[in-house]
């Protein structure tokens, strides 16, 4: 049988709109039938998005979407079979968790002082037990008609350089791989178009990687067109990268990314989940 992979989404867990187990159903009736989990900074849904997968009969690969800092700019690790009972990336999620509590009292003193109160109160309940995160305040603004789109939520208030923009220290990149690589997994750059690098900044960005441990880079996403699935897959062959796809998918509401749908890996660039045990 062939394979249809999705190595990167998001539940409830994180910034999802869907529970790990409407996920994984999602998933399947999308045709999906190996997929990785990978919330922003936790692994607290994989448990129930494994019994799912167990019971739909899909493959269920344990990830994590790890915010690291390189450079002073945040980027993004997938992390992918990755052993949530390892202990130091375990702990890393508990102190990350802290992390984005403490950022997101600052975003919402931020706000107050643009006349937006509540916003802390509203995202620590959409957020349950999960991770906060900005998506969680562009719904808020969102909700509360300030924005009219999760975008202009970004671009007005949440993005850098705007009013109600904390900066994070993460953990430095070769940290973050090594937790990924300790507890088993196989370390992706994800998104890599998405941090508007030049080609000399890419390729300073690719060399700390692999030094770090680093072993793929997503080629196909969920919003990529031809020619950017293009310089992706260049930039795998030429660091000698695995190439990972993935929808990025966290909500059914947006109808530009689904489960699943998602363009071939280019023939010349190896799998990454010929790497996955
Ligand atoms: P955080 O990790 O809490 O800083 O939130 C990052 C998440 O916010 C990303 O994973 C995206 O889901 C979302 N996000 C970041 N920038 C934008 C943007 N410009 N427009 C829409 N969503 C964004
Ligand atoms: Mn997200
Ligand atoms: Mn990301
Ligand atoms: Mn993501």
């Amino acid at each position: 049988m062939t394979e249809v992979y999705d190595l990167h989404c998001h539940s409830t867990a994180s910034d999802g709109a869907l529970s790990p187990a409407e996920l994984v159903q999602r998933a399947h009736q999308h045709g999906v039938t190996a997929l990785a989990l990978t919330d922003h900074d936790t692994m607290a849904g994989i448990a129930e998005a494994k019994a799912t997968a167990i019971a739909t009969g899909i493959r269920l690969i344990a990830g994590i979407e790890l915010s690291a800092s390189w450079q002073d700019k945040c980027f993004h690790i997938v992390g992918l079979g990755v052993d949530p009972a390892y202990a130091p990336l375990a702990q890393a999620t508990n102190n990350l968790q802290k992390i984005r509590l403490e950022r997101a009292e600052k975003i919402a003193g931020k706000l107050e002082k643009k006349r937006i109160p509540g916003a802390l109160k509203a995202v620590k309940k959409a957020a349950g037990d999960g991770m906060i995160t900005r998506t969680h305040f562009a719904d808020f603004l969102l909700s509360q008609n300030h924005v009219s789109s999760q975008q202009e939520a970004f671009d007005r208030y949440l993005a850098k350089g705007k009013p109600a923009y904390v900066a994070t220290v993460w953990a430095e990149l070769e940290l973050a791989v090594n937790w990924i690589t300790g507890a088993g997994g196989i370390a992706v750059l994800a998104h890599p178009l998405r941090y508007k690098l030049t080609a000399n900044w890419m390729k300073r960005l690719l060399t700390a990687f692999k030094d770090a441990g680093g072993q793929g880079i997503e080629v196909v996403t969920g919003r990529i067109n031809t020619d950017e699935i293009k310089l992706a897959a260049d930039y795998a062959a030429r660091f000698q990268l695995a190439g990972s796809m993935g929808s990025d998918f966290h909500s059914q509401v947006n109808p530009w990314v689904e489960l699943g749908r998602l363009a071939s890996l280019p023939g010349n660039i190896k799998p990454v989940w010929e790497l996955l045990g």
